[in-house]
């Protein structure tokens, strides 16, 4: 028999979301088990230049995941218990969950209907004297409006952290997603734009914040490992503070320096992808686009379709139905204040974010990734017109 949990494995099954590996990738991670250093060494080091010259990033911080960078980058700024720090709904656990580890209060703001990300005029009326911190989004690669937001920051003396997972080769007004003078995240999570397995890159506009982060990322530890067990230097360290365990490593590393220096291409790759689908479903009047406004660059990290009133498609039938053909559709995201743990603790009750509630009921994502073939990207847009 038949179940989707063997389609999901069979060979016809097409993810959401893959890893696009080639044999420089095997190469690279090969020649550091060679090496014989393992752990956070030269590297990581080489990465984070490298990644700093494709986003223009001043400083790079290579860590664990993209989580452990969001952490950091609300500590170094000094967000803690008593502050709230304002986020969208439509967005992954993690996001919420690293200002409740800093020990400061989510306060979830509206989403702007077109782009999905945080509504600057939303965020505005929720400011009050204990907002810190805004902490933006850019959904699926589609920059958030970064000036309204950084004017709003600088205007309130408020921290701006960029969740930027989704936005490996974005950029805004020119700037690439990192450039810029706020802290910002990117993960290398097996389904981003360009993978580590595990690992993420906290980009930081000054050579203070990056020490603290840096010392943040192991324990709080004076040194890098790496310098005290080489030959320079000597044994001592200090431990200045309560850090934790972050870093990242030199096989992650070794893997991401390959995936950068391929990152242009991979992205060609998901902009042919993307093409496809615009002129597949352009013009149907049950289908709301993913919107590019002017101005920006899109990063093509998910590509999320809206039923618009016009559909008779019901969002969960839908998606089921993709799924049974074979093709990984899936949803990103179920607003993330009407999650048992957030509802729970913070007493956060449907009907509080109505524009978020309803375009959440209403969207799905289409696999998009840099090995999509036309034979996939014609079934899976053939399947959607039949069921949308
Ligand atoms: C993937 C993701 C993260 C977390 O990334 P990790 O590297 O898995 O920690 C955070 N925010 C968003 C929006 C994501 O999609």
């Amino acid at each position: 028999m038949v179940d989707s949990g063997h389609l999901e494995r069979s060979e016809d099954f097409i993810p959401i979301g893959e890893p696009d590996l080639s044999p420089l990738e095997r190469e690279m991670v090969i020649e550091v088990l060679v090496g014989g250093w393992l752990t956070r060494g030269a590297e990581c080091a080489a990465f984070e230049e490298e990644f700093c010259r494709a986003v223009g990033a001043a400083h790079a911080l290579a860590l664990n995941s993209c989580t452990a960078a969001l952490h950091l980058a609300l500590l170094v700024h000094r967000i803690g218990p008593g502050d709230e720090v304002i986020l969208p709904s439509l967005t992954f656990a993690a996001t919420g969950h690293v200002v409740v580890h800093a020990g400061a209060t989510p306060v979830f703001a509206e989403i702007d209907p077109e782009t999905y990300c945080l509504d600057p005029r939303h965020v505005e009326t929720l400011l009050s004297p204990r907002t810190k911190a805004i902490l933006p989004v850019h959904f699926g690669g589609h920059p958030a409006e970064l000036d309204s937001l950084r004017e709003l920051a600088e205007r309130h003396g408020l921290a701006l952290v960029e969740d930027a997972a989704h936005a490996l080769g974005a950029s805004h007004r020119g700037a690439p997603i990192g450039a810029g003078k706020s802290c910002a995240c990117f993960s290398f999570y097996s389904n981003k734009n360009i993978t580590t397995a595990e690992g993420g890159m906290l980009t930081l506009p000054s050579e203070e914040l990056l020490d603290h982060a840096a010392r943040l990322s192991l324990h709080g530890m004076s040194k890098d490992s790496w310098k005290r067990f080489g030959s320079e230097g000597d044994w001592r360290y200090q431990v200045a503070e309560f850090g934790f365990k972050y870093n990242a490593n030199d096989l992650l590393a070794a893997l991401g320096r390959a995936q950068i220096s391929r990152l242009p291409e991979m992205q060609e790759r998901r902009a042919r992808a993307w093409s496809f689908y615009q002129e597949m479903f352009e013009g149907d009047p049950r289908l709301i686009l993913p919107s590019e406004q002017p101005g920006v660059a899109h990063a093509r990290h998910l590509y999320v379709l809206r039923l618009s009133e016009e559909s008779r498609a019901e969002r969960d039938e839908l998606v089921n139905a993709l799924r049974r053909k074979g093709i990984g559709a899936t949803v990103h995201y179920d607003p993330l204040h009407l999650q048992p743990a957030y509802r729970e603790r913070f007493g956060f009750k449907p009907g509080m974010l109505p524009v978020t509630e309803r375009i959440a009921s209403r969207i799905f994502s289409l696999p998009m990734h840099s090995r999509l073939n036309d034979q996939q990207l014609n079934r899976v847009s053939t399947e959607v017109l039949r069921l949308a």
